[in-house]
């Protein structure tokens, strides 16, 4: 058989249009970087415009900068290079770009100096928008956290627990040396008042290491002993200034990175060498409505219990009002987030560390020691232990936690442990059995399991899991942002701002899309029962005779 002569379209890279296309007519009518055009275009920006000084050189403008900035971070392209080569190659970075093509310096100052204690105002303005369109409900939100790795080093750690031991180390061997010289030289420190150990100063150190290096200098002291004395001049005072700079950094938490002073090392949960390595990071906290970022802060405390309240505070600030319904994991059902949350008229559908348990009855067996399970007779004030012993009240304690809240605690000891056949399942102290229990804290949980079993609680439990799970699931696996590029929790806000700003536009795509194919599925029904309809009329015999009445 004869083979045929292919045939191909034709191919002239020199071909010449007498009206050739502009960018706009070659992007689709739908495409993401509309919306990110459109919302842009919209929102008010004169807190970024004052950002300029004026005078000297033109500025690009800084609503060109921030779409190219926002469309970059939806696009995954997140240096600041690739962003400058992006307007030089993507039609869609040269359509928003206006064909300007700043380079990656600008490109970064913009992001990490202009943006600076804006991009807030511009996230919460571009989510009152898309609230004032009911795309997103700010009443009714889910709250919950990630840690996303810092750019720091991994391996440049400063311990806060080192900074107390080396203090603690400094202070002891000087006071030994100080006890020293006074039994060597008692009349030369006579008149001289010993230094506060334990609240060491450098300068006081300095002195006094100076004062045994003179009462010491012409008596016969062990060789040993000067060494030690010429080694804490040179040193300890050095050491002591580094140390109080160091804390000073840390503001109370247990540690810091050399190469980001603001990242705090924590225990994250993707830990590609399964070692159960810290990491310098960022404890991320959003609350999201319907896969919608509505708020979010940057924490650098890695428990999700003590972000809460600074959350919420946030979210009021920016948003002009705190939510009416939140709804969190058990990782923020602590006495102090509850009582915060009554307080401030905010229904708490938050699970405590119990409450899973509380639904099986099999796991609620296993723990009747725990004295949740106990039986309190409130008119006695006091507890029935598992063997059925009163466990009489024998005081109050106040106890003050981490972030400083007081929790006052009720004490309960039962009469007598000896011999008890259940004793060693039941607790491990020497003498007879004390529970503490908070009655607040009872009340408040009592309050959060009714709402959590309530059917808008059983709602909102279904809901939470695949309303704000899912984001962290699309920022760091879809996206594929895992680690922070700034430094500083100022720049790293911008960074996430602008990453929760082009998720909010993505998802925002998804629902006009899904609203265009149910307007389009819809429009299709009807056409297709109003043909229905009309060949029913005209040839009723093929239809089935129920379906004949609910036509026509
Ligand atoms: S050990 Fe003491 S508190 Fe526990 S069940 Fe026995 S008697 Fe009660």
């Amino acid at each position: 058989m004869k083979r045929q002569k292919p045939t191909f379209k034709p191919y002239d890279q020199g071909q010449l249009m007498v009206l050739p296309p502009t960018l706009e007519e070659l992007i689709a009518a739908d495409h993401p970087v509309r919306v990110v055009n459109q919302i842009i275009d919209k929102i008010n920006l004169v807190p970024l415009l004052k950002k300029y000084k004026g005078g000297g050189c033109s500025s690009y403008h800084p609503r060109m900068m921030l779409k190219v900035l926002i469309y970059g971070y939806l696009s995954n392209i997140y240096s600041s290079r690739k962003l400058e080569a992006a307007t030089r190659e993507n039609i869609y970075f040269m359509w928003l770009s206006g064909m300007e093509q700043p380079d990656h310096n600008t490109l970064n100052r913009f992001r990490s100096e202009r943006l600076k204690g804006i991009i807030k105002q511009i996230f919460s303005e571009v989510v009152l928008l898309m609230a004032s369109s009911g795309h997103v409900d700010l009443q009714q939100v889910y709250t919950d956290g990630t840690k996303i790795e810092s750019s720091a080093n991994r391996y440049t750690f400063v311990w806060g627990k080192a900074i107390k031991t080396s203090r603690e180390r400094i202070s002891k061997q000087l006071e030994e040396l100080w006890q020293y010289a006074e039994q060597v030289a008692k009349q030369e420190l006579a008149d001289q008042t010993p230094t506060q150990f334990a609240a060491i100063d450098p300068e006081e150190v300095r002195k006094t290491i100076e004062l045994i290096d003179r009462a010491l200098e012409d008596k016969p002291v062990a060789k040993k002993i000067r060494q030690k004395v010429k080694y804490a001049k040179k040193h300890w005072p050095g050491q002591l200034k580094s140390c109080q700079e160091k804390e000073s950094i840390l503001e109370g938490r247990n540690s810091y990175s050399k190469t980001d002073k603001d990242a705090t090392f924590m225990r994250m949960k993707e830990d590609h060498m399964g070692n159960g390595q810290l990491k310098p990071a960022y404890n991320v906290q959003i609350s999201t409505s319907d896969q919608i970022i509505a708020h979010y802060s940057i924490h650098q405390n890695p428990t999700d219990t003590l972000t809460l309240k600074s959350h919420l505070d946030t979210f009021q600030q920016e948003l002009g009002a705190k939510p009416k319904e939140l709804v969190a994991d058990a990782g923020y059902g602590s006495e102090e987030n509850y009582d915060y949350l009554a307080s401030n008229q905010i229904e708490a559908y938050v699970k405590d560390n119990y409450f899973d348990k509380t639904q099986h009855k099999n796991e609620l067996a296993k723990g009747n020691f725990h004295p949740d399970n106990l039986h309190y007779n409130n008119d006695l004030n006091c507890y029935y232990c598992p063997m059925g012993q009163h466990m009489k009240f024998i005081g109050n304690k106040v106890e003050t936690t981490k972030s400083g809240y007081q929790r006052r605690l009720s004490r309960y000891q039962a009469c007598n442990c000896n011999g008890c056949p259940i004793r060693g399942a039941c607790h491990k102290s020497e003498n007879d059995r004390i529970i503490e229990v908070s009655h607040h804290l009872i009340e408040l949980r009592k309050r959060a399991r009714e709402l959590l079993n309530s059917e808008k609680g059983v709602a909102h439990r279904k809901k939470r899991p695949v309303d704000v799970e899912p984001v962290f699931g699309m920022i760091k696996q879809n996206r594929g942002f895992r680690r922070f590029l700034l430094k500083g929790i100022e720049k790293v806000t911008i960074e996430f701002g602008l990453v929760a700003l082009a998720h909010n536009m993505m998802k925002l795509c998804t629902l006009i899309d899904l609203k265009g194919f149910l307007a389009a599925f819809l429009h299709l029904l009807l056409y297709t029962l109003s043909c229905i309809t009309i060949n029913a009329r005209l040839q009723k015999r093929f239809l089935p005779a129920k379906l004949i009445p609910i036509l026509s």
